[in-house]
Formats: C-alpha cells, sequence, structure tokens
C-alpha cells in the first residue's frame, strides 16, 4: 500500500461511521463509501472526502439548497410559496 493509501484509510478509519468499501486507486479515482448512520453507499474521490466532503446522501447542501431558493422566493413573492419538499437533484 503506498503512503496516499495508507494516509486515505488512516482518515477515514479516524472519522466515525465511515468506511471505505473499495481499494484506493488514487486521490481523483473515486472510491465507494458507507455511511453507517444513514446506512447507505456512495461514491466519492478520496480527496473530496479528505477536503471534508462527506456522505452525499445527507450531505448539509441539500438543505442548505432548500434555504437559498426559499429566500429566493420570499424576496420576489413574499409569503407566497413554501417549499414543503426536498429539492432533489436530477
Ligand atoms: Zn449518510
Amino acid at each position: 500500500m503506498n503512503k496516499f493509501a495508507k494516509k486515505f484509510y488512516d482518515y477515514v478509519d479516524s472519522i466515525e461511521g465511515y468506511k471505505c468499501l473499495t481499494e484506493y486507486k488514487g486521490s481523483s479515482k473515486k472510491v465507494t463509501m458507507f455511511h453507517e448512520e444513514c446506512g447507505k453507499k456512495y461514491e466519492q474521490t478520496p480527496s473530496k472526502f479528505l477536503m471534508g466532503r462527506r456522505c452525499h446522501n445527507c450531505s448539509p447542501s441539500v438543505r442548505l439548497t432548500k434555504e437559498i431558493i426559499q429566500s429566493r422566493l420570499d424576496e420576489k413573492f413574499p409569503n407566497k410559496f413554501t417549499i414543503i419538499s426536498e429539492y432533489k437533484k436530477l
């Protein structure tokens, strides 16, 4: 195992609730990660995980996007629209 792979696996070990299910083949080659909290797998590059990106299934950016859309709607149409479901990427 090369030192980058070891560094990545050590880092994953140090983050509670995450496992790397596939072999590290480079910082920009996607690996399959498993998030224990939601019980889902997702694909991610090691470099993104090392930068602090986490599970795609429960990423805070999904909630953030909903809040951003709502605030834009409020600006244009005050109190007319309320987003009741999460924004989903197509
Ligand atoms: Zn998750």
